[in-house]
């Protein structure tokens, strides 16, 4: 096992075995989350012992291949190298309540939206939870900026790489490591309706994000192949069982796509699906993707839709768009880079 995918537990067995003891495995964990770059950074552990360290547990930090800065908002996107050559990217975001990053959980995505550059390729792999700490990790030694609020919101799709994102949970919430609270983290889905409940199951304080991008079977078949597998009545029942679960409030995101799901009677339909769930709306104009004919609504569209939901009870709020000068959503970086590189 890759000694950053360790929780604490693990590496103190680990060491034991190496004839270590407890405070030494936690000594070593707290360098590890804290990004450093070779075993010879750890100063309080004896050169010895870094070199056995070394040989049994080798491990890789990834590379920034590109760095974007938004001149408007200081946002940054990274693109980083794997240790097999594949890219993911990380963006960092300024909010009022703190920095947010914004991660990856999958190299490509098999998910198939129709308006999404991620899943452009397909999906090369799933990211090992310690890939996606790296990002967390790397985004805040590069910017120097300390994180305290993640968003699974990059490339993949989180709940298609189930074992590895909790493990990755664990990992970055936990005291000894960067503790960043689950009430600060928000998991994005597409629907898989199984996995919904599986997570309920946890019982996590994290905020459950579904991508909903239409309130009918007909829209999200239109845009979304995973609703055809879980139709939307499926996927609401998972969203009440979710809240009954955890009683943590749903949110959804809708991304306004002119003329497909933004009009008045879309914004009614939406109000009745949502009808008794404590929810919340993330409206986000859709950022046009070169190789997909679906456009943004226009500026009105976006506000009569938004007032229709706060009038029926709903809060909902327009996502700002962070880095719009950097191709800082979903999956633009990394296709742009591997065009480039002769990849298609
Ligand atoms: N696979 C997960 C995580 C990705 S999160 C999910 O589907 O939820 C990224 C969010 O941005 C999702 O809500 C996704 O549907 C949305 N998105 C993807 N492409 C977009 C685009 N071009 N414009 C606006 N939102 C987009």
């Amino acid at each position: 096992m890759n000694i950053k995918a360790m929780t604490l537990p693990e590496m103190t067995a680990a060491l034991k075995e190496m004839g270590q003891p407890a405070f030494r495995a936690k000594q070593i964990y707290t360098w590890l989350h804290k990004g450093v770059r070779s075993y010879d950074e750890m100063t309080n552990i004896s050169k010895d012992l870094r070199e056995k360290l070394r040989e049994r547990y080798p491990f890789h930090t990834p590379k920034v291949v590109r760095k974007q800065e938004s001149a408007k908002d200081g946002t940054i996107k990274y693109l980083w190298q794997l240790s097999d050559g594949n890219c993911v990217e990380t963006v960092l975001m300024r909010y009022h309540y703190g920095n947010t990053v914004c991660i990856s959980t999958e190299v490509g995505c098999r998910m198939g939206c129709a308006f999404c550059a991620s899943t452009i390729g397909g999906l090369v792999r799933k990211l090992e939870p310690e890939e996606m700490l790296d990002e967390v990790l790397f985004t805040q030694v590069d910017s120097g900026q300390p994180i305290s609020h993640i968003v699974l919101m990059g490339i993949g799709e989180p709940l298609d790489n189930f074992d590895n994102v909790m493990r990755f949970l664990e990992l970055v919430n936990s005291p000894e490591g960067m503790n960043i609270s689950m009430r600060h983290i928000s998991l994005s889905t597409c629907g898989l309706v199984p996995m919904i409940d599986r997570l309920a199951e946890k019982k996590l304080q994290l905020s459950l994000a579904i991508s909903l991008h239409g309130p009918t079977n007909e829209i999200r078949n239109l845009t979304m192949p995973v609703n055809r597998a879980y139709p939307i009545e499926e996927l609401m029942a998972a969203c009440r069982r979710y809240y009954e679960a955890t009683s943590r409030r749903m949110h959804f995101e809708y991304a306004m796509i002119d003329g497909v799901n933004d009009t008045p009677a879309h914004a009614k339909q939406l109000l009745k699906l949502l009808k008794g769930l404590p929810a919340h709306v993330n409206m986000i104009p859709l950022n046009h993707v070169e190789e997909s004919p679906l456009k943004p609504s226009s500026k009105e569209a976006v506000a009569r839709f938004q007032k229709i939901l706060e009038e029926g009870g709903v809060t909902a709020t327009v996502r700002r768009t962070l880095g719009s000068d950097i191709d800082a959503s979903c999956g633009q970086l990394r296709r742009k880079y591997s065009k480039e590189q002769g990849k298609t």
